[in-house]
């Protein structure tokens, strides 16, 4: 049987610790090895996280399929082959279509066209929470951005009226920002325009297209770019950066007083008309027929009715009354339920198959507390050299400072491995008990309620005479669809095993 082989690290640290390609290909070439599989192609990918890194994973999948013959992935674990949604559905496809095998090693787990639908799920699932953990990698890149933040430099790219400038400085590159004189004009004129209450957005949207402002890419600037544009604080000198607002080196585009004006005109023009009635579910629909919006109104004063608003013409789609159509979401809500055993017990196989980050993680606490304890020793020890007058002032003052800061360093290490163990589940387990609850809550809930949990589980709903259409938001797609598919099996009954 022919096989590929894929494996990745993900960042310099798990490299040291172990989970080095050399260490991911030999137990994957034994694997094969000892269950008759002949390894066609190996391919690895090398993940930081400022790149994502998937390039050899979109060229086994070009493999995968060309090749039909090769019928099986080889992988050490579900984190190190897939990171995100779309990757897990690229994979299902060949799963499903050309009957690939996916054979997890070190889970000891085969994703096949006969797995039990839990078991596609339980691997969905660790796909999103492999995300989740290298968004805690990438903090570290946000620390280097938190810190130029803080010098008042925007640490992103330039926003539209601005230009990213670099200069030298000594033998130190300084990043800032420029007016960037063909936009910068327009947008003036945008905030001037707009501050006098007499414009709308759409028209102040033409309008600067006119005047020919243009996104980076060359295309027309959007109503919702301008919308961002006027209230963004950057244009003003200041910027905000993780929720916080920091007092920027830039120059200014407009003034303080005209950048509030504009908020206050804001407010003015989006004030709620208080004579209409709101529908609780108009936003969640449109028309599956003609593509409009889905309006409602009140028959013989007390039955609410939904209904295309007809704008493009007549188009045939039935009206339905409230109580049924809150009756079929309800339907759509159960379709992610997850009963309480198979909560349970997923939540258990989700703990154990993540033994070995848990693992990983206190070991690093282990190293860095031993160094952290050897430090608190010298600091110690050269106070006493101090007093017992064996050291100068100037020697004690220089160690001291680089020991402190050090040990401010591994401090901070300590902290964010302590945190990455319970972060790198709870997005998975909060997804899978909103599930287990939602139907209940929906039961009880006020229809405005009702439709906020309806956005937050469907990106997209149409309505078709009276049925409701739903596509569910990721990951409650999988679980929908899971769901749907098989009976769910308690765990123990269904391990296929690897090869299996
Ligand atoms: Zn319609």
């Amino acid at each position: 049987m022919k096989t590929v082989i894929y494996a990745r690290v993900s960042s310099k640290e798990q490299e040291q610790e172990g989970y080095s390609i050399p260490s991911q290909l030999k137990l994957l070439n034994d694997y094969a090895l000892k269950n008759g599989y002949k390894v066609v192609k190996e391919f690895i990918d090398v993940e930081t996280a400022k790149r994502a890194g998937r390039e050899n994973f979109n060229l086994m999948i070009e493999f995968l399929k060309k090749d039909t013959d090769t019928k099986t992935i080889l992988c050490e674990k579900t984190d190190r082959l897939s990171r995100n949604f779309r990757d897990i559905a690229i994979l299902d496809d060949l799963v499903n279509q050309q009957s690939l095998s996916i054979i997890l090693v070190k889970e000891n787990t085969t994703i096949s066209r006969d797995s039990k639908s839990h078991e596609k799920f339980i691997f969905g699932i660790k796909a999103l929470m492999a995300k989740n953990y290298i968004d805690n990698l990438s903090e570290e890149t946000r620390k280097g951005m938190l810190e130029k933040a803080e010098q008042g430099i925007f640490p992103s790219a330039a926003p539209l009226g601005y230009t990213n400038c670099e200069a030298k400085n000594g033998g130190k590159v300084m990043k800032y920002l420029e007016i960037d004189e063909q936009r910068a004009p327009i947008l003036q004129k945008v905030f001037r325009m707009y501050a006098t209450g007499d414009y709308s957005l759409a028209l102040l949207t033409k309008q600067s297209y006119e005047e020919g402002l243009r996104n980076k890419r060359g295309g027309k600037v959007g109503k919702a770019a301008i919308h961002n544009i006027l209230h963004n604080p950057i244009y003003y000198g200041t910027f905000r950066w993780y929720g916080k607002l920091y007092q920027g080196s830039h120059p200014a585009l407009v003034s303080k007083g005209l950048f509030d004006a504009v908020q206050e005109a804001f407010e003015a023009l989006n004030r709620p008309k208080q004579t209409k009635r709101h529908f609780a579910y108009t936003g969640l629909m449109v028309c599956a027929k003609c593509g409009c919006a889905i309006t409602a109104e009140i028959k013989k004063g007390k039955y609410t009715y939904y209904h295309c608003t007809g704008f493009k013409g007549k188009c045939g789609n039935s009206w339905v009354p409230e109580k049924v159509l809150e009756e079929k979401f309800a339907d759509i809500v159960k379709k992610i339920h997850i009963d309480d055993d198979i909560l349970e017990s997923i939540k258990k196989a989700l703990l154990s198959s993540h033994s070995e980050e848990i693992e990983f993680h206190k070991k690093r606490i282990g190293i860095l507390n031993a160094q952290k304890t050897k430090l608190e020793n010298r600091l110690h020890q050269i106070y006493i050299d101090k007093i017992d007058a064996k050291v100068s002032e100037e020697f004690f003052d220089e160690m001291t400072d680089k020991w402190q800061e050090e040990l401010s360093q591994i401090k901070e290490q300590i902290g964010r491995h302590e945190n990455s163990d319970s972060n790198y589940l709870s997005q998975g387990v909060h997804i899978l008990e909103l599930c287990n609850k939602a139907h209940r809550l929906y039961l009880q809930q006020t229809p405005l309620k009702r439709a906020k949990l309806l956005h937050y589980i469907l990106s997209n709903c149409t309505l078709d005479n009276t049925t409701p259409c739903p596509t569910y938001r990721k990951p409650f797609d999988i679980i929908a669809k899971g769901l749907s598919r098989s009976n769910w099996l308690p765990l123990e009954d269904s391990n296929l095993g690897p090869g299996g």
